[in-house]
This record gives C-alpha cells, sequence and structure tokens, in this order.
C-alpha cells in the first residue's frame, strides 16, 4: 500500500512547513536544509525547551511576599 499523501508534488518544508522549492526539496531555503542537518550531527533533535519554559517560570519569578 502506497500512501497517496507521499505522492504529493509538493510537501511543506519540515523545518518551517513553508512550501519546498524544488532547488533545496524538501526544505524551503538552504537555510531550513543547513538546519535539519545541523539537528542530526549536533544530536540535538529533542531539546526539551518548550517543557521546561512552562515549569521553571513560575517558582522563579512570583515571590508575592517579597516587597
Ligand atoms: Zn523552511
Amino acid at each position: 500500500m502506497v500512501d497517496p499523501v507521499r505522492l504529493k508534488p509538493r510537501r511543506p518544508c519540515p523545518i518551517c512547513k513553508k512550501p519546498s522549492t524544488q532547488k533545496f526539496h524538501p526544505f524551503c531555503s538552504s537555510h531550513c536544509s543547513q538546519v535539519d542537518l545541523n539537528r542530526w550531527l549536533g544530536g540535538n533533535y529533542a531539546i526539551p525547551a518548550v517543557e521546561s519554559e512552562e515549569g521553571t517560570d513560575t517558582d522563579l519569578d512570583i515571590d508575592p511576599q517579597k516587597d
């Protein structure tokens, strides 16, 4: 079984979701192709930046008794 979605001529850039170009396929630009490459080479593909941002922010900043 072949997924019909894969046969679409144009897929969005996996980095920024913009329409990809033929020149930099499957990315939209040389920048995004480099970003993807660096992700794999650098081994930092899964940085939990978003998660830690929500968890630590309130603990450090909110201090109602301090004045
Ligand atoms: Zn892109």
